[in-house]
């Protein structure tokens, strides 16, 4: 058997006409930088997140840097961030010349614990950054009632979210600034980089609009130091096309996941847990075993592809030595990274391939576990 980890191919070929058709308009259009493609894009990318504005950026990261710089966070504040996430989070927040300061997560969701965040902030604390890590939602309401209570603003980093909804609303407009990657492999992926921010609030909006294009509202007039960090409008002619198969794909995502939880319910390994007012994504299937290793190696040898988010842990990393955390430090992250396996998840993964992984995990662990 061959089934790759994520077949990002088969999605240019199952839109290839509509694809081509719009690489061809915006190559005859004469436009290359901004303009018509990329103000389109925002605007249906803001109506699908039921929010009022959208900016188109270069990628996910910038959307986060840009998001912080537009809330004047730098040297001397803190941001909460999750211990558990891409070390896109953190390093947008050392970007910015501030402190990321990590809040274990909750050991069910792998999401940041609301819970454990009051005990972390400090008179520096400027904003909390949650991750919609997996695709599954972060827990937003007790989150934003500590930001309220404290007077800090809620950067979300949505960059494996498109199309999850938190107690029914999309995510997109929940916190003050909500950030995503169109990287290939998202659930809504270009191809090649790009990103946006979403957001209700029309000043923050503006700021990021200004600060994306050399600081600049008027051709050749300068406001502040601005960067250089434009949604390309070939990739937002791209994510046009695809954005109209999103919710269509993700129902294909929540297919091949029931399948898993169905094939593993019982099997010798933690499932996703997806409490009542979350309707994930499904940007991976995430599945947790002290075998994990042995379980990857006879997976890898059948064929199956798998991947692991993420096998370090940003704490662990070099670039976070001088934070000075002790290794034991955040140890739900730290087992996080020794256990968990992402099974073959995407919208082109037929529900029998799905099906004959399922059942080699729960043959596999069966064996291991006797
Ligand atoms: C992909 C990702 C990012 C960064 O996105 P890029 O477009 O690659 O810069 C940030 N955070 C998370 C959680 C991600 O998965």
């Amino acid at each position: 058997m061959t089934i790759p980890f994520l077949d990002l191919r088969a999605a240019y070929l199952e839109l290839k006409s509509e694809i081509d058709a719009a690489v061809a308009r915006v190559l005859d259009g004469g436009w290359y930088v901004l303009g018509p493609e990329v103000e389109a894009f925002e605007a249906e990318f803001a109506a699908y997140c039921g929010a009022a504005h959208a900016v188109g950026v270069a990628n996910g990261l910038d959307a986060l840097k840009l998001a912080l710089r537009a809330l004047n966070i730098g040297p001397g504040d803190e941001v909460i961030v999750p211990s558990n996430t891409y070390v896109a989070t953190w390093l947008a927040v050392t970007q910015r010349g501030a402190t990321p300061v990590p809040v274990e997560p909750d050991a069910r969701t792998y999401n940041i614990d609301p819970d454990r965040i009051a005990a972390s902030l400090t008179p520096r604390t400027r904003a909390i950054l949650p991750v919609h890590l997996y695709g599954q939602p972060a827990d937003l309401d007790p989150i934003l009632a500590i930001a309220r209570r404290h007077g800090l603003a809620v950067v979300e980093d949505a960059a494996q979210a498109h199309g999850a909804r938190y107690r029914g609303r999309r995510i997109g407009s929940h916190g003050d600034v909500v950030c995503w990657s169109f990287y290939p492999s998202k659930n809504l992926g270009a191809f090649g980089d790009a990103g946006a921010i979403t957001t209700n609030r029309a000043d923050l909006a503006d700021r990021i609009r200004v600060l994306r294009n050399y600081g600049s509202r008027e051709k050749y007039v300068n406001e502040v130091v601005g960067v250089n960090s434009r949604l390309d409008p070939l990739q937002a002619a791209v994510l046009r096309v695809k954005l109209q198969h999103l919710d269509d794909w993700n129902a294909r995502r929540r297919t091949i996941a029931a399948v898993y939880t169905d094939g593993l319910r019982d099997a010798p390994l933690a499932l996703p847990h997806v409490p009542d007012w979350a309707e994930p994504a499904w940007h991976l299937y995430v599945i947790k075993t002290t075998n994990r290793d042995a379980l990857q190696k006879r997976l890898t040898n059948a064929g199956v592809g798998t991947s692991i988010h993420y096998p370090i842990p940003p704490h662990k990393q070099k670039v976070y030595a001088d934070l000075r955390l002790a290794p034991d430090a955040l140890p739900i992250a730290s087992q996080l990274a020794d256990e968990v396996l992402s099974l073959p998840m995407g919208p082109h993964l037929e529900p029998a391939q799905a099906k004959e992984v399922s059942d080699l995990v729960a043959t596999v662990l069966s064996k291991i576990d006797a």
